[in-house]
């Protein structure tokens, strides 16, 4: 494998390698040996046809989202130019490589990459290459950024957007028609949106779904290919926006489990088919799940400003978990140890 071209970053010994114009031939016959290419987190450089202008886009930022990864391997496959510059970003490179391959999202007893781009600065490496990477999209000034996820469990695709702004809309719209405006705050990269730099995150849906291949593929394609991809009007885009999105996280130190019925003495058990509710309506009579204890002990709503009240969104019957209101349930994971650390669905209200 040619990875001579490889090289660690500058003289400040920085965290990422850079790879500039990779060769095609170069890559490995598989996404799996492209990943195995990469000495640990790398930033492609690839010069694009006009090359006064820049793009950006990251990707692997979580290990078990190859979604991104897959396509961006794809197309530089293809050896294609793209219309501009190009700064690819992909952090989480040690993580994703862990046997048998993309199924940690970090590496143990690390801290979330995409929760690390946000002032005040911890001193961990994690740390380190979340500032690292905002150092080089802040000298190479792209006029964009785009960060290609996974959904935890399986989902239909969205954008993120920290802000109501038509050319982070734009964005969005090369990928999905659902766009998320969230005033939640965790520190991740699209965080760092400005008027002159619009980020965006996409979900591209389940890792495993066929469907998000071909989304991210697409996609990236258009991000990699268009002149433009700020300018889209609002009628060619015709998103369907989500406002405002609350988490539902388990309380400090609680437990969680899939199932049937009730199977804990002390915590929270949800049905394993509240996934088929991703991007559904869930109404009063709509069994979530079960809690052993109060509702108050076991379960947080968090919005934009902070902790809501849970009794507000959510109630119990006799153990049984109900929506307390008409809700939109999405990004809902079925895997204990993300609902646990992360949340277990987004919630937004029905008007
Ligand atoms: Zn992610």
């Amino acid at each position: 494998m040619e990875v001579a071209r490889v090289e660690a970053a500058g003289n400040n010994r920085g965290l990422f390698h850079h790879w500039h114009d990779p060769d095609p031939h170069s890559l490995g016959a598989s996404a799996l040996e492209f990943l195995h290419c990469l000495h640990g987190p790398t930033c492609i450089h690839l010069t694009g046809n006009d090359s006064s202008r820049c793009r950006a886009m990251a990707t692997l930022m979580h290990g078990n989202e190859p979604g991104g990864l897959y396509a961006l391997f794809e197309l530089l496959r293809l050896g294609l130019r793209p219309a501009v510059n190009m700064l690819c970003f992909i952090p989480s490179v040690d993580a994703a490589k862990q046997a048998p391959g993309f199924v940690y999202r970090m590496l143990p007893h690390c801290k979330d990459l995409n929760r690390c781009f946000v002032p005040p600065y911890g001193a961990t490496e994690v740390d380190h290459l979340a500032r690292e990477m905002m150092e080089l999209i802040a000298s190479a000034r792209p006029e964009c950024v785009v960060d290609v996820h996974n959904t935890s469990g399986s989902s239909p695709s969205f954008g993120i957007s920290t802000i109501m702004e038509p050319r982070n809309a734009a964005l969005v719209s090369l990928f999905t028609h659902r766009m998320i405006v969230t005033d939640l705050r965790l520190g991740s990269l699209m965080e760092r949106t400005h008027a002159d730099m619009p980020i965006v995150t996409v979900e591209c849906g389940g890792a495993e779904d066929r469907e998000s291949a071909l989304l991210a593929g697409e996609g990236l394609t258009r991000y990699f290919t268009f002149e433009n991809v700020l300018d889209a009007s609002p009628a060619d885009m015709s998103l369907e926006y989500f406002h405002h999105p609350m988490r539902l996280e388990l309380a400090e130190g609680g437990e969680i489990a899939y199932g049937e019925h009730n199977l804990l003495q002390d915590g929270v058990t949800l049905l394993p088919s509240v996934e088929n509710h991703n991007f559904g309506h869930v109404g009063t009579d709509t069994l979530l799940g079960f809690v052993a204890g109060s509702l108050e002990d076991n379960l947080r709503v968090r919005n934009g400003n902070g902790a809501a009240a849970v009794g507000d969104y959510f109630r119990l019957a006799e153990g049984r978990l109900y929506p307390r209101r008409k809700l939109k349930l999405f990004m809902v994971t079925t895997n204990p140890e993300i609902a646990r650390k992360d949340c277990m669905f987004y919630i937004t209200e029905l008007s």
